[in-house]
């Protein structure tokens, strides 16, 4: 026999020593979760995040904000994306570093240094409200319907009230409380981007009259005027879709930064503001977005959203088109995607997730 017949005849053995190699490798090896707390699913998560972005980036429905004028001039084509884990890991796709205004996506996070400070819940309740409105975010009308009149936090009117609760001796001060607590979120330096401050500022009378009209309530905690110029630069202030992940991932680890492991903020207030961005955070959409996705998130009419999976990730995505509601088209679809293909949705039964949460 020559070196070739023998070689040839081993090849059917050495098939089946595959076939029953790879059989007890199926029954030994565990089912691999979609995605756990280790390093090697960054692989699944890199994925994910540039499936996301290739999927709808070719989507134009919808038309950047223009009631803010100098939000109309922002390109819509961009679109970024950003997924940050709660041991540390950055996952980005497209234009996820562009710093474009944060808008009502600002509102939460204002609502938890309110609790920060008066680290009392019932605050919140008391002075603000917690009750969705299933109206627009700027609507007047809720207003007039919901006893509380500022209704939630994360309205303007609300949100607007919320800001006049940060503790502070001025605006000046007030103003700067509030960056920097964001700052710290971000883990980076924000600033005001002076364009969409001014924009905003020049155009804002039913904020003003909202402002107003809380006053006349008694549902605002200091001066209508200046509280609504440090709302405005609030919501001003640029961000990236990185930046935002950032800041959601921090709520989803208990408040501590996941990168640099700082304490930014008190774990107890954290399930507070997660329900209502979960009852309140797409405004007359809110149900939307719990029946399809089921996790708290927060949009801003800048184009940016940022979704948190407690005890896991933050997504945050940023594209100017809107829909009229005013929630970006594509950062919707974009973050429904990967809570979807991560099974990420707090209301989905464990088995499905695989993995502890
Ligand atoms: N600054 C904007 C406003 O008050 C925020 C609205 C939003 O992002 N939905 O109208």
């Amino acid at each position: 026999m020559d070196k070739r017949t023998i070689c040839l005849r081993c090849v059917p053995d050495f098939r089946s020593l595959l076939i029953v190699m790879h059989l007890t490798m199926l029954f030994l090896l565990p089912a691999q979760p979609a995605w756990s707390d280790s390093d090697g699913d960054s692989y699944v998560l890199r994925q994910v995040v540039q499936e996301a972005h290739a999927l709808f980036s070719g989507i134009t429905e919808g038309a950047n904000a223009d009631y803010i004028p100098e939000l109309s001039r922002v390109p819509s084509e961009l679109f970024g994306l950003a997924l940050i884990t709660v041991d540390g890991r950055v996952f980005t796709a497209g234009d996820a570093d562009y710093e474009f205004s944060i808008q009502s996506v600002s509102k939460p996070f204002t609502a938890a240094l309110v609790l920060q400070e008066f680290d009392n819940p019932a605050v919140i309740v008391e002075k603000v409200g917690v009750e969705p409105t299933g109206l627009p975010f700027n609507s007047i009308l809720a207003m007039e319907l919901h006893p509380a009149r500022s209704v939630n936090p994360l309205v303007n009117a609300g949100a607007i009230a919320t800001v006049s609760l940060v503790p502070a001796e001025n605006n000046a001060k007030r103003f700067l409380k509030i960056k920097q607590f964001f700052e710290a979120l971000a883990m980076r330096e924000l600033n005001v981007i002076t364009e969409v401050y001014r924009s905003e500022a020049a155009t804002n009378q039913s904020n003003r009259a909202i402002a107003h009209l809380l006053k006349k309530y008694g549902r605002i905690y200091a001066d209508p005027e200046e509280t609504l110029d440090v709302y405005t630069r609030q919501c001003a202030l640029g961000v990236s879709a990185r930046s935002l992940a950032m800041m959601g991932a921090t709520l989803a680890n208990d408040g501590i930064n996941p990168v640099n492991k700082q304490k930014i903020l008190e774990g107890r207030h954290i399930p507070r503001i997660l329900a209502i961005m979960q009852t309140a955070g797409f405004y007359d959409e809110s149900g939307q977005w719990s029946y399809n996705v089921g996790l708290p998130a927060k949009t801003g009419v800048g184009g940016g959203i940022v979704a948190v999976a407690p005890g896991r990730m933050a997504i945050a995505a940023f594209s100017p088109r809107l829909n009229r509601s005013g929630n970006s088209i594509r950062a919707m679809r974009a973050i429904e995607y990967v809570s979807r293909r991560l099974a990420l949705g707090l209301f989905q039964p464990l088995r499905e997730k695989g993995i502890r949460r």
